[in-house]
């Protein structure tokens, strides 16, 4: 009886284990999707509801609470936001999305002065604010454009200070994936009626999604010692459209769990002061092993997608 009792506490303990390390080795990821309402080559009113729409469908299917940073001169057609731009946006926050600021116009921080582009922060708010509000939820998010915080200490300080003092958050970024060039390449394909091009590109498109993770597993495993909470960048385009929910299996078969932006926040890595500032727009965790003088090797193994992809994209290869 006594034996019988000792071996049902030691499975249980076993079961207790097992239990935690799973827990434990739960991977986690927030997906943040820029340039809302979509941004598209030669996007008509109906492929823009069919790219919102595929793409809300898609996060709700997979559990996401994703957050979509809006650039909000594209709800302008004239001196007036318009009704139907503005419903797209409408449409996430119906979802159970989160919206935030990505600028109005999405200028370049590293080119134009802090007042200039803090009043084009201003400007971005206008519509987001009152939806927000309407829903008795505060705007808190800003994401940079082209992730570009300030190419010295000193830019970034007063850009980050004007940011807090305006109760915004930075939203920073772990995973890129070159998303705008497949999204180009894809396009052209699409405007060809190409079929077995764009399949091809977007078959592309995940097979470098899947070397771009692992890369950057490896840069936040490096500069963290551990695996962190990350955070995908991905735009509002139409690769995604067709292709976020083959992403989104694929992550999770690499054992990904969703989860919202301010959890994934709460990691302690994400107050690592950076100290090193320079002319580029790179993920976090490239950004954490700059500042921290080591282990700079790895960031030579960032992959780059294939040459045709650009040639296809009409963009120059890098
Ligand atoms: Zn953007």
């Amino acid at each position: 009886m006594f034996k019988s009792t000792i071996r049902f506490y030691a499975s249980l303990l076993c079961i207790v284990l097992a239990v935690f390390q799973g827990f434990a080795q739960q991977k986690t990821m927030c997906i943040t999707i820029d340039d809302l309402p979509t941004i598209s080559k030669n996007s008509t009113w109906t492929q823009r509801k069919e790219i919102t729409s595929k793409l809300l469908v898609t996060l709700q299917k997979h559990g996401v609470q994703a957050v979509g940073f809006v650039n909000e001169d594209k709800l302008y057609h004239g001196n007036v936001p318009d009704t139907n731009e503005v419903s797209l946006l409408k449409q996430w926050l119906s979802a159970g999305m989160e919206l935030g600021n990505h600028t109005f116009s999405h200028p370049d921080y590293h080119k134009i002065s802090l007042q200039s582009f803090v009043s084009d922060i201003v400007k971005g708010e206008k519509v987001l604010r009152p939806l927000l509000h309407a829903r008795k939820k505060e705007l808190l998010w800003f994401r940079h454009p082209f992730l570009h915080i300030g190419q010295t200490n000193e830019r970034a300080d007063s850009l980050s200070n004007w940011l807090g003092e305006h109760g915004y958050m930075v939203a920073p970024v772990t995973i890129e994936n070159y998303d705008y060039l497949f999204a180009a390449a894809y396009d052209n394909a699409l405007s060809l009626s190409d079929e077995t091009l764009k399949n091809k590109i977007g078959a592309e498109y995940l097979s470098h999604t899947a070397k771009a993770l692992a890369y950057y597993e490896e840069v936040s495993n490096t500069s963290a010692g551990r695996a962190i909470p990350q955070v995908m960048l991905i735009h509002a385009n139409t690769v995604n459209a067709d292709y976020l929910d083959s992403l989104l299996t694929n992550f999770e078969a690499a054992g990904y769990k969703f989860i919202p932006l301010a959890e994934a926040l709460q990691d302690s890595m994400y107050t690592t002061k950076l100290t090193k500032y320079g002319n580029y727009g790179i993920p976090w965790n490239e950004r954490w092993i700059i500042s921290s003088g080591q282990h700079k090797e790895i960031l030579k193994k960032s992959p780059q997608p294939a040459e045709y992809i650009y040639k296809i994209a009409g963009v120059d290869y890098e």
